[in-house]
């Protein structure tokens, strides 16, 4: 059966799409630890970071930087802090989170909500400084 994530990707569940190319996917966390949480997965099913090859590997760290740079352009923080889990989602993704203090990347905190029109517009806003 296909991921939540792969769902995702292939529209069948609806995201606050950030960017996509051809192997790579972002997308806003919809229950984030900050202001701007995001998503930046494989779009090829792999369940733990580790198992993936080193060129995908290497291609998923250039594409969240890329993310990363746009994000922090856009929501105001000291940096973008970086996060691997994958205990609920058993599609490889990494948590690019803004923070100002250890705190805002703590996943025992109690998530942020935002209505749909605040997600578009900051999906909005992250997506158009995507290079
Ligand atoms: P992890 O697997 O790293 O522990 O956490 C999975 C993350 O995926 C959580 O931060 C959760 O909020 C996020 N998540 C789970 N389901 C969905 C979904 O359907 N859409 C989006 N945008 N995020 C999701």
């Amino acid at each position: 059966m296909s991921s939540i994530f792969t769902k995702i990707v292939q529209g069948e569940i609806p995201s606050y799409k950030i960017a996509e190319d051809d192997t790579y996917f972002a997308f806003l966390d919809i229950n984030p630890l900050a202001k701007g949480h995001t998503l930046v997965i494989p779009k090829k099913e792999t369940n733990y970071i580790f198992a993936m090859g080193d060129d995908e590997l290497a291609g998923l760290m250039l594409f969240a930087k890329k993310i990363a740079l746009a994000l922090e352009s856009v929501v105001p923080c000291k940096r973008i802090g970086v996060a691997v889990l994958g205990l609920e989602v058993a599609h490889t993704h990494i948590h690019l989170v803004p923070i100002n203090t250890v705190y805002d990347i703590d996943f025992k905190q109690p998530k942020l909500s935002f209505t749909p029109q605040e997600f578009e517009a900051l999906r909005e806003a992250i997506a158009s400084k995507v290079v």
